[in-house]
């Protein structure tokens, strides 16, 4: 036995991952549930009706997580949530369209990113990490460019946690004519949305965050009338969105391989959503994981990186303690050989680290993730978590 696995026997709260698995304190992949993980076990013709069926249903089940029948649809794309995030943004911005895109991050930053492969003209209007964009700011650039035709907001911005005031920006763009562009991903299944509440014109979000799918498919739910209007827009035959919607309206198959396995886990994540008591549900689970974290945090010393009032219990960043004992690697290291994976930072400023609170974690974890860190800080010999 080497030194590594010796010290790991010995440890007094050994993670009780029912799988041996360690838990994903991460923003996606996260920890799936048993049932999301055996939904997986069953191969699938992707031109059988049984599996047309199923990518419908999927379609179908998404679009009422966010009351989008009748006026929404939703266009199902392979791979991470950036593909569905690109696919909707050469879809649905017309190439003579500008966005003024909201940014507070580096998730922000990547729709920047995206336009410029794109060739499409962005105006950017960018706020400190820890701060909101200020609706007065954002009215008066609408005002002042008239020639804006969309706006795009990230609705919880993952490199911090910060909760973005969607409502009173997709107010402020309809008053103005503005289409808004969500994304979404990080938010999609637990905090609220309601297309009937925002109005917003395209959401893009993944299988494998606050959905608890697996990572390998991604979706945009549009607006019909502006995926009807989309037809020649994209750059990219695999990302064309109009194409794809085309397709699952028509013979209701995938234009190439689908993720078979992806989305009968998707399926089944769906149906524990629903169980769980819809987003709502699931919110009133990450709320008290946030809660408990961050008191539990805050309890050893760290501090939050964020404002209590624009945290939303999804991530939560901590500044990393002042103490020269601290060590991220090390500190990281501790945490794994116990079960638990965290994130590093990810901030353009301060040093800070990331412990998410969405996945198939309940109290029972946050706290033996809590006790995991007591043991971590007393092995390093960090005498105070405070940062500087
Ligand atoms: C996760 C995430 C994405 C997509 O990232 P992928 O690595 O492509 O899945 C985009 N935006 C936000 C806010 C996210 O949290």
């Amino acid at each position: 036995m080497n030194k590594k696995a010796a010290m790991s026997r010995s440890r007094k709260s050994p993670a009780a991952s029912p799988t041996g698995d360690p838990f994903l304190l991460t923003p996606g992949p996260l920890t799936t549930s048993p049932g999301v993980k055996q939904a997986m076990l069953h191969d699938r013709g992707s031109r059988d009706e049984q599996f047309t069926a199923l990518t419908r249903r999927i379609r179908e089940r998404l679009l009422a997580v966010v009351d989008g029948a009748g006026t929404h649809d939703c266009v199902p794309i392979q791979g991470s949530g950036t593909y569905a995030l690109e696919a909707m943004l050469a879809g649905l911005l017309p190439r003579n369209g500008r966005l003024l895109n909201l940014v507070n991050g580096a998730y922000g930053r990547r729709v920047t990113r995206i336009c410029e492969y794109l060739g499409r003209t962005v105006v950017v209007y960018e706020t400190a990490e820890d701060s909101p964009p200020d609706p007065h700011a954002v009215e008066r650039i609408l005002a002042a460019d008239t020639s804006i035709t969309h706006v795009s907001l990230v609705y919880c911005e993952t490199t911090s946690g910060i909760l973005n005031p969607v409502q009173a920006i997709a107010d402020l763009a309809a008053r103005h004519g503005k289409a808004l562009l969500l994304d979404a991903m990080s938010a999609f299944g637990a905090l609220p949305l309601s297309v009937r509440e925002i109005a917003v014109e395209g959401i893009a979000a993944s299988a494998n965050k606050c959905l608890e799918g697996v990572p390998g498919v991604s979706f945009c739910i549009a607006r019909r009338t502006a995926l009807e209007r989309s037809a020649g827009n994209a750059h990219s035959l695999s990302l064309d969105l109009y194409e794809q919607w085309r397709a699952l309206e028509g013979n209701g198959q995938w234009r190439f391989t689908p993720p078979t396995h992806c989305l009968l886990a998707l399926d089944q994540a769906l149906t524990e959503l629903e169980q769980e008591g819809g987003a709502a549900g699931r919110l009133r689970r990450y709320a008290e994981n946030c809660r408990l974290l961050v008191s539990g945090m805050r309890a050893l010393g760290f501090r939050t990186f964020l404002k209590d009032q624009w945290q939303a219990p999804i991530i939560v960043t901590f500044h990393v303690p002042a103490d020269p004992a601290f060590a991220f690697p090390a500190f990281y290291e501790g945490l794994r050989v116990r079960g638990y994976l965290i994130y590093p930072g990810k901030l353009t400023g301060p040093d800070t680290f990331r412990i998410g609170c969405i996945g198939r974690l309940g109290s029972s974890e946050m706290e033996g993730f809590l006790e995991a860190v007591r043991e971590v800080v007393a092995e390093l010999g960090i005498r105070n978590c405070a940062p500087d």
